[in-house]
């Protein structure tokens, strides 16, 4: 079943949608890729959805995406002695190492070594999703004096942001190295990290993974965006993660910063997701605000790959809708003539490779000649996301005879993932790619398609081959 649009996209499971009749609802409303977060549930619950997304997937007969979200480090104050306390502005607060001292409306314990160890005079520490601001005056290696710039209510256990400042620590904690063993054990397609601040910290995980997901790279910190090129390079995609991006900087940086990601992905080729309160109103309502499905139309004319629902599918009250809406919003969004004209604005150059000469070759080709389909025949899902960041005009086929790749591109830009038998030939791979496209309704008798791989078959990286066929 071919959803005739090109951006993906992938909806969040929680309570709300963690049962078999409502995954296979967001399923035919539009969800691509399921996301598991393993910020919240336990691993029977992540491993019960995976069995259930694993058996819609044989009932519908299309590959679907799975990604697991790492919860990465998340920094939390100690508790309070007496329950949440007000801090006003301009008051002094202390943070330290005591975990044992309950807070009070002076101090709060603050049970992390990392980040005393990497403060700076003038650092602002964010609370509770930066509804609280301290700034840092003095400090020591176990303890910082502050002044409250923003102040509010601050209570057990809330989050602590430190923005600007790198602190010494992986993105991978021990929680996140069990959760990812377990992940893998299960067969998801992604995994996404949380916090990355390095591109030593793709690499870190990469080493551990070793192929067996792709890597998501969460860009959520300063840091993150001050090496954006590099984590790009090195990730095998990118989450725009604007909850915890508009709590580290100001909310009116994000759009800018979003573009500028979205851009850079496109242009190395990886897949980038634009998540985070696309639809949030629909967590209690059944229709969104204009301005939200405005968002996510800028998510679509800028050219990402997917766009991601947390909450609105996870706990909301319209998990269904809130994927039906997404996908009515995507589809009004590419029929408008002026999508084709802001993907071509914002196109990259060709890639000094082999690939990239292929892919300008196809694109070419493909707005020469009326071509039903692109068919990428892929082993490793090379082939086919080298044609996705050409942006073509027509649909890209990913044939693969990898069900592991099939699931993966259900995340790409147009990729129709399809499971096929491996090729010996380019005349066997022809036939094949003829037969899909008219058996999946891309193309009729006589009309032509535009085929791409790398030859010999299976090499990942020798996108080498462009071949125009005609259906029989
Ligand atoms: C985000 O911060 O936008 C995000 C996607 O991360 P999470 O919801 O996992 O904290």
């Amino acid at each position: 079943m071919y959803r005739k649009r090109n951006a993906k996209i992938v909806a969040t499971l929680g309570p709300a949608s963690a049962n078999q009749d409502t995954i296979r609802a967001l399923f035919e409303a539009g969800a691509d890729v399921f996301r598991l977060n393993f910020s919240h549930g336990s691993h029977a619950d992540h491993r019960r959805n995976l069995e259930m997304i694993r058996a819609i997937e044989q009932e519908v007969g299309r590959p679907i995406g799975v990604l697991m979200d790492l919860q990465g480090p998340k920094l939390r104050l100690g508790v309070f002695a007496d329950g949440p306390v007000r801090l006003e502005e301009g008051a002094a607060f202390r943070l330290d190492l005591d975990k044992d001292k309950p807070g009070s409306q002076q101090r709060a314990p603050l049970p992390h070594p990392e980040i005393f160890a990497a403060l700076e005079a003038g650092a602002d520490l964010l609370v509770d999703d930066g509804r609280v601001r301290l700034r840092v005056e003095r400090f020591g290696p176990d303890f910082a004096e502050t002044r409250v710039i923003a102040g509010g209510v601050v209570s057990d256990r809330k989050g602590v942001n430190v923005p600007g400042v790198v602190l010494p620590l992986s993105a991978l904690t021990a929680k996140d190295l069990a959760d990812l063993e377990f992940g893998l054990s299960l067969g998801v397609d992604w995994v996404a990290l949380s916090f990355v601040q390095r591109v030593e910290d793709i690499v870190e995980i990469k080493a551990i993974v070793q192929g067996r997901a792709g890597i998501v790279a969460k860009l959520e910190k300063p840091m993150a965006i001050r090496s954006l090129e590099s984590i790009v390079d090195q990730a095998d995609a990118v989450m725009v993660a604007r909850g915890d991006l508009g709590v580290e900087m100001p909310p009116e940086q994000v759009p800018s910063i979003q573009k500028r990601i979205v851009k850079s992905c496109r242009k190395a080729g990886k897949p980038v997701i634009v998540a985070t309160q696309m639809l949030e109103s629909m967590i209690a309502a059944p229709v969104p605000t204009r301005a939200e499905a405005s968002d996510v139309a800028t998510a679509i004319y800028d050219g990402a790959d997917a766009v991601m629902l947390s909450a609105e599918s996870a706990s909301g009250k319209y998990p269904v809708e809130a994927v039906r809406m997404m996908s009515n919003i995507i589809a009004q969004t590419e029929a408008d003539p002026h999508y084709r004209h802001a993907l071509d604005a914002t196109h990259a150059a060709p890639r000094a490779d082999s690939a990239g000469a292929i892919g300008a070759a196809m694109r070419c080709a493909v707005s020469a000649l009326p071509v039903a389909a692109t068919v990428a025949y892929t082993t490793s899902g090379y082939s086919a996301l080298r044609m996705a960041r050409e942006r073509p005009h027509a649909p890209i086929i990913g044939m693969t005879p990898e069900m592991a790749t099939a699931r993966r591109l259900a995340l790409a830009w147009s990729v129709y993932p399809v499971l096929s038998p491996a090729v010996l030939d380019v005349s066997e791979m022809s036939e094949l790619a003829c037969e899909t496209a008219k058996q999946e309704g891309f193309g009729k008798t006589a009309e032509a398609i535009a085929i791409v791989a790398g030859l010999p078959f299976g090499t990942p990286g020798a996108t080498n081959l462009l071949r125009i066929a005609h259906i029989g």
